[in-house]
């Protein structure tokens, strides 16, 4: 239970006393106030406030304030289309209202529908402590900067969000994000493995032209995963759903390009 709070007044005094207290941030509180997170700190550093929340578009992309829920996200039409859809992918919109872009990619979690997005759009944190990360280096490092902005660059090529979920109350079975344009292609998934994670080798293999058709980036993302089975689902099925997602993923990321 948390016993005690801390209102900073900038964002230098949140990691200070994050630091000097051994407190965790509190942004929206989803996360770290629901209970199967197993979180449960006795001290917490209020975040409330203390971040930017808006969405900047800049010539060469966009800035977006950490502090923004992913309802305003959702409603942000300034904003990357297929970032607005991942956000509206957690279905309930009373989690959205409070639930920080921020505390999404802090959290860390391998079921985010936000992380593959991110990382398929080539985003880069801005933090206190560590100044700018890719997103992919702030999730692969385990880090746990505080981060005041997200930014997006200008991307080539076309990206696709989506995702398998048994019921609007269920936890997701997968989540993706795919961009594919000429010499680069990002497939990044959630829910097959511990951490959001790259299929690196299938990447390459979409580029050099190795994977002309549906069926064969099917076998190849099939070959190169091994999930776990979930509450609901098996191993064999997720396996199976996730190539199937990839593969139509890429082949809607082709047409689009024309
Ligand atoms: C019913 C329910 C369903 C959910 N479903 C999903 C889901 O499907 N997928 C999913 O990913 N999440 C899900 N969540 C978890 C949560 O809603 C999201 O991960 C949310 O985006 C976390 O944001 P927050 O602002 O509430 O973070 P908080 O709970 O405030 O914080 C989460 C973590 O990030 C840290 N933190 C917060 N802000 C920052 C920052 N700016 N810089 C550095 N560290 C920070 C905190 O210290 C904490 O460790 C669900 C939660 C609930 C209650």
């Amino acid at each position: 239970m948390i016993e005690e709070v801390y209102r900073p007044a900038s964002p230098d005094e949140a990691v200070a006393v994050k630091e000097r207290e051994g407190a965790v941030y509190l942004a929206g509180g989803t996360q770290v106030n629901w209970a199967p997170s197993g979180m449960n700190p006795a001290k917490a550093v209020l975040l409330a406030g203390l971040l930017p929340n808006d969405v900047t578009r800049r010539e060469n992309g966009w800035e977006i304030g950490a502090g923004i829920t992913l309802q305003d996200l959702v409603d942000a039409p300034e904003a990357p289309a297929v970032l607005r859809r991942a956000a509206s992918m957690i279905p309930a919109r009373c989690v959205r209202n409070m639930a920080t872009l921020g505390g999404n990619i802090a959290a860390n979690r391998t079921d985010s529908y936000l992380l593959p997005a991110l990382i398929a759009l080539g985003a880069e944190v801005e933090t206190v402590e560590r100044g700018v990360l890719s997103v992919e280096a702030y999730i692969t490092g385990g880090e746990d900067a505080l981060i005041t902005r997200v930014r997006l660059p200008k991307t080539r090529g076309a990206c696709v969000v989506d995702r398998v979920v048994r019921s609007s109350a269920a936890l997701p079975t997968l989540t993706l994000g795919v961009r594919v344009a000429e010499g680069e292609a990002v497939i990044a998934l959630g829910c097959v493995a511990p951490k959001v994670t790259r299929l690196r080798e299938v990447e390459a293999r979409v580029v050099s032209g190795a994977l002309e058709t549906e069926t064969t980036v099917f076998r190849a993302v099939f070959d190169s995963i091994d999930p776990p089975a979930g509450l609901k689902e098996s191993a064999a099925y997720r396996r199976y759903i996730t190539a199937t997602m990839v593969a139509r993923a890429v082949t809607a990321c082709r047409k689009q390009r024309g």
